[in-house]
């Protein structure tokens, strides 16, 4: 047995007001007045004079307003390294990803694509990069994903929704800054806050399971279940547990990983562009089988905070539209062997998954 050799993120900063330390972390990594930072930042904080305000630029830096509109796509990061390419006189010295999942993701597939050649699509699967990303930085504004501790940037190709896993993928340095998440409105609070939920119930409840994944993932369950079986908007100290619950959610998952929510979301989001948190949530709440007492929790939890999901969203799918689904979530095999075992071929069949597609 080989175990992986994991990379972390080596440095951290956690605060409310720690934002504002972001010019004397970077300024030591600027490799020269030509090689600018570059900010990607969720363009939500566009009008948001304050926000932009505290973002430190100098010489040639810039900022890239992003939309979070819809999830990161190959053909957009490519979009994004050539503007930054011919617009810089010198390679960037670092890339800042300011926002949620989506801008994350994106400021990671940019730092490695600044370095390697060709186009991110080819990169897209595990431990395809060759060479060392340029320095990255990701600061998230919502909580819940685990983008800013994981080993994955996970992107829409023309050919499949799949990561670029690689040990150049995790950040070089993250900042904490819980008071960045207070305009989150309320819905996607709740649906970026249960991605973490399920990522913990996923590791907890899969067969790949160890120590080093439970020690995480029973961190990360405890927080959200006193976080969200809470009524009302999340206090403060809600909001800091939140933070923190998404960082051991993403830890719980590296060492394991995700289950049957993820494959079956990912069928979703590839053929209708239904986002992560959203996704995971409507797909959730149809696991009983899976996840007996945890899906009883979500219900609750969703009571609890006046959430309504969308219904019948695969009830007027072509036969062909909901097998395009099915192969997606069929082709994530690690997934479904973590969820349900190595024989989980015997189980797990196309009939299912339509059954599974037509009640959502
Ligand atoms: P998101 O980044 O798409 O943001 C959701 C919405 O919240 C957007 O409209 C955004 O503009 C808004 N928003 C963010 N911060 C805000 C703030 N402070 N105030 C007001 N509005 C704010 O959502 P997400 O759920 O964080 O990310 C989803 C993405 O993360 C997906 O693309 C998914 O694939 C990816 N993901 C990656 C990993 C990973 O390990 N790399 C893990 C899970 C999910
Ligand atoms: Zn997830």
């Amino acid at each position: 047995m080989s175990y992986k050799n994991f990379p972390m993120v080596p440095r951290v900063v956690f605060g409310r007001g720690s934002f504002d330390q972001l010019g004397e972390l970077i300024e030591p990594k600027r490799l020269n007045i030509n090689a600018p930072f570059i900010f990607l930042v969720d363009d939500v904080f566009k009008l948001d004079g304050e926000l932009t305000s505290r973002i430190p630029l100098a010489y040639n830096d810039r900022i890239i307003y992003v939309s979070a509109d819809e999830e990161p796509k190959t053909s957009q990061v490519d979009e994004l390294v050539e503007s930054i390419i011919v617009t810089s006189k010198e390679r960037p010295s670092g890339i800042i990803g300011v926002g949620g999942g989506t801008i994350l993701d994106l400021a990671k597939a940019v730092a490695i694509m600044l370095t390697n050649n060709g186009k991110s699509e080819d990169y897209q699967g595990w431990d395809l990069v060759k060479n060392k990303a340029v320095y990255h930085v990701g600061i998230p504004t919502i909580s819940g994903t685990g983008s800013e501790v994981s080993r994955t940037t996970v992107l829409t190709g023309p050919k499949r929704k799949l990561g670029i896993n690689s040990d150049y993928t995790p950040f070089d340095q993250v900042v904490l800054d819980p008071e960045l998440t207070n305009g989150v409105p309320k819905d996607q609070w709740f649906y970026t806050g249960m991605d973490c939920f399920i990522h913990s119930v996923e590791s907890l409840n899969g067969t790949y399971l160890n120590a080093f994944s439970k020690t995480y993932g029973d961190m990360a369950y405890g927080l959200c279940k006193e976080i969200y079986l809470n009524g009302g908007l999340p206090t403060k100290e809600a909001q800091d547990k939140l933070m923190m619950a998404s960082w051991h959610g993403g830890m719980s998952i590296a060492y394991s990983q995700v289950g049957v929510a993820h494959a079956v979301s990912y069928g979703l989001s590839y053929l209708l562009g239904t986002k992560h948190g959203i996704g995971n949530c409507i797909v959730f709440n149809h696991l009983e089988e899976f996840y007996p007492k945890d899906v009883a929790l979500f219900k609750t939890m969703m009571a609890k905070h006046d959430i309504q999901l969308p219904q019948g969203i695969c009830s007027d799918l072509s036969e062909s539209d909901l097998n395009i689904m099915i192969d997606v979530a069929l082709g994530l095999e690690p997934l479904w062997e973590n969820a349900v075992g190595k024989n989980w071929k015997k189980t797990i069949t196309s009939k299912k998954l339509k059954e599974l597609y037509l009640k959502m």
